[in-house]
């Protein structure tokens, strides 16, 4: 099969584009998209390598579902609606079989969080995906990493770890087990994002382990934190699966959950804890930033565990 048939076959279907509409889609030099007035276009790009992001035997629809999700999860993050996307496919072969696949899997995740496939670039080369997600905000109302006051409450929603764990069971060959879907199946928290515009000080999401990414809102914002270990939101899979001190230890550092890490105003973690009983999505205080720079994590009988200068550029 050709560059163009396969483009044409599996990537310029309907199921693709469940998100915003477009002037123009895949097919031509370009696609045209128009951002409504008083709106901003929210851009991030991702690159995922086989077996540096993803294992590459993993089933092509998962390795799909996996990387938008990721690529959507940074828009969640600035309280964007997602919109478009493109793809940038590097294969190694025009594998009919597996491009159908990841199709399937990449028409199920862009159903799911309502984004519109725009166009992309195919290319043979080693197995690589590079996605730019776009999404739209209110003018002025992104939620950036810079906004955290002195005193906040640092809160993170769902579950922390899961990822990481389910990682390793899936390199154990197990690609069903709850966890393991946690890994290539993750839930960008689109809703969420947008209901912090106007409420959270500051937000990301959580791809590099809790601690590394707390850090970079810590110095876009020029503050400290102090975290409660015993506080971290551990689901009852990761503990019946990894030891304790295991599980903390993903919690912290795993990465990939693409859980939000926000900052809000002591006065407004009322509100989120009814959001968080209205969505049935957990929404978990872990600790509070200070105008002593660095993160501190404590335990439960107050020593200090661990202090991290946050942030480090390489
Ligand atoms: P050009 O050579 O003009 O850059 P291409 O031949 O690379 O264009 O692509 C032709 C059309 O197919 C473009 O509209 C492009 O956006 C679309 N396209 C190419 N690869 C993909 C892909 N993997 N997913 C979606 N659209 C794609
Ligand atoms: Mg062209």
């Amino acid at each position: 099969m050709g560059e163009f048939d396969l483009i044409k076959r599996y990537f310029d279907r309907p199921e693709l584009r469940p998100g915003a509409a477009m002037a123009l889609g895949p097919g031509d030099d370009c696609a045209l998209l128009q951002v409504p007035s008083k709106h901003q276009l929210s851009i991030s790009s991702d690159t995922f390598v086989a077996d540096v992001h993803f294992l590459t035997d993993m089933a092509a629809d998962q390795i799909a579902q996996r990387c938008l999700a990721a690529s959507v999860s940074d828009l969640a993050a600035m309280g964007a609606t997602p919109a478009w996307f493109n793809l940038c496919l590097t294969l190694p072969s025009a594998n009919a079989a597996w491009v159908s696949c990841f199709s399937d899997g990449l028409a199920t995740q862009a159903q799911a969080c309502a984004i519109s496939l725009a166009g992309g670039d195919t290319t043979r080369g080693p197995l690589t995906i590079s996605i730019h997600a776009m999404g739209l905000v209110p003018t002025g109302e992104a939620i950036t990493r810079s906004g955290a006051q002195i005193d906040d409450v640092i809160m993170v929603s769902g579950s922390l770890g899961d990822s990481a764990a389910g990682l390793q069971i899936i390199q154990q060959g197990d690609t069903t087990h709850p966890l393991s879907k946690r890994y290539w199946n993750p839930t960008p928290r689109i809703k969420l994002g947008q209901w912090l515009r106007h409420k959270a000080s500051a937000c990301l999401d959580v791809s590099d382990g809790l601690i590394q990414d707390l850090g970079h809102i810590l110095s876009a914002s020029g503050c400290g934190a102090d975290i409660q270990l015993q506080d971290l939101p551990l689901s009852a899979a990761l503990l019946a699966n990894v030891s304790p001190s295991q599980a903390q230890d993903f919690a912290l550092s795993g990465g990939e959950d693409f859980e939000l890490c926000f900052t809000l105003p002591a006065h407004l973690v009322a509100v989120a804890q009814a959001y968080s009983l209205s969505q049935n999505l957990p929404l978990t205080a872990i600790g509070r930033t200070s105008a002593e720079l660095g993160c501190r994590i404590w335990n439960e009988d107050k020593g200090l565990v661990t202090a991290r200068q946050g942030y480090q550029h390489f």
